[in-house]
């Protein structure tokens, strides 16, 4: 088990162009399932919410946001007026999500999916105080299904299926049901646990890998991939050269 600590408390939102609205709730650590720290609160100094408005058509990703919590990374992916949550955080994250949504000019209303990338708790964590506030589908990859606890109905993904334009890759290795989401149009790669950004790219942590050698089979596999941004569960997002070093990742391992 990891005793982590906050080392960020700010919310940050940034917008990125041409990929999908996106909010990360973002930690330091790797992922645990040890106890979470209490929710982190957002200050103002970080705050920079976009200013550009959501666009009236549903077609088209819209750019993304992040929110920059602490330890771990939840991801709001805004296409038009409604949103996909990617990961719900560490146990208390649903407020800090509520934020990045406001400061996306959106809310719980909004939001149409949940998807998971794998079970463990810093990234279903805050699944049970956001079921309450949406009317959306719930979804994990159907290998983890089993794992996680959850008041609603959870819908099993698996590799080809899509939701809300996204794509899901079956990358098992963190976990045997760990998903990542990808958005074709833009590149954009949700990555959940299997990379990581801490020091550089890196495929997941050994420290929490049921299985290394699929592991190191899905980097290669999303190595494949025509992917310009990473957004990984842990560590800052990657959207220069990310091709190119997530292919340098893949054939090292
Ligand atoms: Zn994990």
């Amino acid at each position: 088990m990891t005793a982590y600590r906050i080392s960020r408390r700010r919310l940050f939102v940034s917008a990125g162009a041409g990929v999908l609205g996106l909010a990360v709730v973002n930690t330091v650590s790797a992922c645990s399932t040890s106890s979470p720290p209490s929710r982190p609160v957002p200050t103002a100094g970080g705050s920079q919410p976009s200013a550009e408005p959501l666009p009236t058509s549903t077609a088209l990703p819209t750019g993304w946001n992040r929110v920059n919590l602490s330890y771990v990374s939840a991801y709001l992916l805004l296409r038009g007026k409604e949103v996909a949550i990617v990961d719900t955080g560490t146990p208390g994250s649903e407020s800090a999500i509520e934020d990045g949504l406001k400061a996306a000019g959106s809310g719980w209303s909004a939001v149409k999916h949940v998807i998971l990338t794998h079970y463990h708790d810093d990234h279903i964590g805050g699944l049970s105080g956001i079921e309450p506030q949406v009317k959306a589908t719930f979804y994990a990859g159907s290998v983890d299904l089993g794992n996680i606890i959850s008041d609603k109905p959870l819908k099993p993904l698996n590799e080809g299926d899509e939701v809300f334009g996204l794509r899901i890759v079956d990358t098992p290795g963190h976990t045997r049901g760990h998903i990542s989401i990808f958005e074709p149009g833009t590149g954009t790669l949700v990555a959940g646990d299997a990379l990581r950004t801490q020091n550089g790219l890196e495929s997941s942590d050994p420290q929490y890998t049921t299985d290394q050698k699929l592991a190191t089979a899905s980097v290669k596999k999303l190595a494949g991939l025509d992917i310009k941004a990473i957004l990984p569960g842990h560590g800052e997002p990657l959207t220069a050269g990310a091709k190119e070093a997530l292919q340098k990742l893949a054939a090292s391992l």
